[in-house]
């Protein structure tokens, strides 16, 4: 898979950036204009961004708002004390793509950096608007939830590979934003370049496979954490723990599910 870790495939073509708004308020929010940047986009592919913008804050809101956690959305990716910092990084990404909450979100397009502050970027490259691209190339809206039926999101028999939708994707690139997690209120780490960061990290030493890497990663957590390295991230630290879970309890609610295979 060609996610790279921090950005998404390859040039820009949009840009998305945020940058946290630190003040006298209680609580620090993401500021109303944050930045999307669409640089040479067809209006096709603004309506595809905007889909997934959406779909983003659709998974996020449902795992920050419903997820069971005796649920395998949770169990596959997280454990009990992740829980907490989880629901906190998924309402800030639901909360900041809600266009029904101005004041967060994200549909604005000025792009001025903030004084001060360095702006995290995602970019998005031609290949999240191929039909080819198996990762991208479906939104929440592109199938059916027909329970059991051929072509629904619903057939059975499917595999995770099978639901993943443009919207996992951004979700999985928001929670990178350092921006995102201070405001969200979570931890800081260190991340492996030894800059401090409140967003996620893509694990490495598990593998290319993000959801397969994710659900070992978890497993090492749970089985023999004292094979990690001292520093390790927590599990609600990668970012595909958090983008699956999200994914894996959307489809587990909308269709009846138990389980999602790998
Ligand atoms: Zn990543």
């Amino acid at each position: 898979m060609s996610r790279s870790p921090k950005t998404l495939m390859l040039s820009g073509m949009i840009v998305l950036a945020m940058a946290a708004h630190v003040s006298a308020t209680p609580r620090p929010v993401l500021l109303p204009r944050d930045a999307k940047n669409f640089v040479d986009c067809s209006a096709s592919q603004k309506t595809k961004i905007n889909t997934a913008l959406a779909d983003a804050a659709k998974l996020a809101n449902i795992a920050a708002t419903e997820i069971d956690r005796s649920s395998t959305a949770f169990k596959h990716y997280l454990r009990d004390e992740d829980g907490d910092s989880a629901v906190k990084m998924w309402s800030m990404v639901a909360a900041n793509n809600d266009p029904t909450n101005p004041p967060y979100s994200l549909a604005i397009t000025d792009a001025a950096p903030q004084d001060g502050d360095t702006l995290r970027e995602m970019k998005i490259c031609p290949r999240f608007f191929s039909p080819q691209q198996r990762e991208t190339k479906n939104d929440l809206n592109s199938k059916k939830y027909d329970k059991g039926k051929r072509g629904s999101w619903c057939q059975d028999g499917q595999h995770f590979r099978d639901f993943e939708t443009a919207g996992h994707t951004i979700l999985h690139e928001m929670t990178h934003l350092d921006a995102l997690g201070k405001a969200a209120g979570v931890d800081s780490h260190q991340d492996a370049s030894g800059l401090t960061t409140h967003g996620t990290d893509d694990v490495g030493g598990f593998g290319n496979e993000y959801v397969s890497a994710a659900r070992e990663f978890l497993d090492a957590w749970v089985d023999d954490p004292g094979s990690l390295d001292p520093n390790a991230i927590k599990p609600w630290q990668n970012a595909e723990n958090l983008a699956a879970a999200a994914t894996e309890w959307w489809f587990i609610k909308q269709c009846g599910f138990t389980n999602i295979d790998l």
